[in-house]
């Protein structure tokens, strides 16, 4: 039996393409139902392209259309077409849609039930009470642990937080097909339309400025508008509609996982459980889709974990080196300015740093063949 620990985007995509391919496969999602998570709901083409062959194309996911990107620092705004379409979209129903599918698909979803720990030297999984014993375990657990299998990772300083502001007529006609990453001494926020009049606004900040709004959230929004006229003009009028945020600390961004010949052979690792790119670049779920196809392929053609944490390796380590690169030379005091200068006299430098931090083509060929639909060939 194979068992998908995590039924976020990563672990529902792999389950899918396993039980198309006649598979037995348990999947096991710790809540009850689909929620919103923490994250900016950017899907980029490449993420689009995967969602449509598992059956969610850009018309059934609603939500809407982005085309370009505003660079938002201090008084100063860059607007420059993006290299390809993007989606704005609240997560939860695409997360929960997928899990449809997979229990249409064959999949045994159990839900609302937490993987309490894993033994990876033999493979036992511990789930209320019970202890499997699973052939292959499919980790996509996402950005949250699990006890005797955690990622290798060293925790980051960054907190994300995310909520869903009904925006003013005026703001929310500026944002019509426009994503926003609005840059800060400290972090970073983006900005979007989500669904009609709800924009999502996540923020990446670090720990230290959190703390100095005595980690409290209306705190730090009213510090960061008092700072940010950009941010105020979008939030003048607008109504936060979560009680609270949704919040995650330490996230390891630019963590890739390093097969090592200790791993165990039938340990897969998917999605933010194999790689953590950073989130202003929209393509955390497509790299998620990607290695669920990826690890669906390996294990239909019985390659070890190793082979496929490889290829995973190969296909988006510059990817999220150049992410990271970007992220350390944009927040950097004095480099920072200069390329945000830079990028204001060349616009066009936009469309390439976004295209830079995408899923490489050559990647994702070989997972379009017609033949082999959601899987992908290995090298
Ligand atoms: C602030 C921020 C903004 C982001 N913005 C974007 C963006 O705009 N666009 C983009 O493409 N990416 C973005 N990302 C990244 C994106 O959210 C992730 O890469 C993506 O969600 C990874 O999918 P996943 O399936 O691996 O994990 P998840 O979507 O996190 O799913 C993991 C699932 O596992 C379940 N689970 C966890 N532990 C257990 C357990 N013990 N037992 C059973 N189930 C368990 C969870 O409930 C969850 O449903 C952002 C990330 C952050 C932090």
């Amino acid at each position: 039996m194979i068992l998908v620990v995590g039924g976020g985007p990563a672990g529902a995509a792999c389950a899918i393409a396993l039980a198309q391919a006649g598979r037995a496969v348990t999947l096991i999602e710790r809540e009850p139902a689909a929620t919103d998570k923490v994250c900016g709901e950017f899907v980029s083409a490449e993420a689009q392209a995967y969602l449509t062959r598992l059956g969610l194309p850009p018309a059934l996911l609603g939500g809407q259309p982005i085309t370009r990107l505003r660079l938002v620092r201090g008084g100063r705004t860059i607007t420059a077409p993006l290299p390809f379409a993007g989606r704005g979209v609240r997560r939860r129903g695409v997360d929960e849609t997928l899990l449809d599918v997979a229990e249409q698909s064959g999949v045994r979803v159990r839900r609302g039930q937490a993987v309490r720990r894993i033994d990876s030297g033999g493979i036992s999984v511990e789930v209320g009470g019970e202890v499997l014993h699973p052939a292959t375990l499919v980790l996509a657990s996402g950005k949250h642990e699990v006890r005797g299998a955690a990622r290798p990772a060293r925790p980051g300083r960054l907190v994300g937080l995310k909520s869903y502001f009904s925006l003013a007529a005026g703001p929310q006609s500026e944002l019509v097909q426009h994503v926003e990453l609005i840059m800060f001494r400290g972090g970073y926020a983006g900005l979007q339309m989500v669904e009609d009049g709800l924009a999502n606004l996540s923020l990446l900040v670090d720990k230290a400025v959190l703390r100095e709004a005595g980690n409290k959230w209306p705190a730090l929004l009213a510090g960061l508008q008092r700072t940010i006229p950009h941010l105020a003009s979008r939030l003048d009028k607008a109504a936060d509609r979560l009680p609270e945020p949704l919040a995650i600390a330490g996230m390891p961004f630019g963590f890739l996982h390093r097969p090592h010949a200790a791993d165990p052979p039938d340990l897969f690792r998917l999605g933010d459980q194999a790689a953590v790119i950073q989130s202003f670049t929209g393509d955390g779920l497509a790299i998620a889709l990607h290695s669920a196809a990826l690890a669906a392929a390996a294990i239909i053609a019985g390659a070890s974990a190793q082979t496929y944490h490889q290829q995973l390796r190969t296909d988006v380590r510059w990817q999220v080196f150049r992410a990271g690169a970007l992220h350390h030379a944009l927040s950097a005091p004095l480099l920072g300015p200069v390329l945000f200068a830079g990028a204001a006299l060349w616009p066009a430098t936009l469309a390439r740093a976004a295209a830079w931090t995408r899923v490489p083509e050559a990647a994702l060929a070989r997972c379009q063949s017609q033949a082999r639909p959601g899987l992908c060939s290995l090298r």
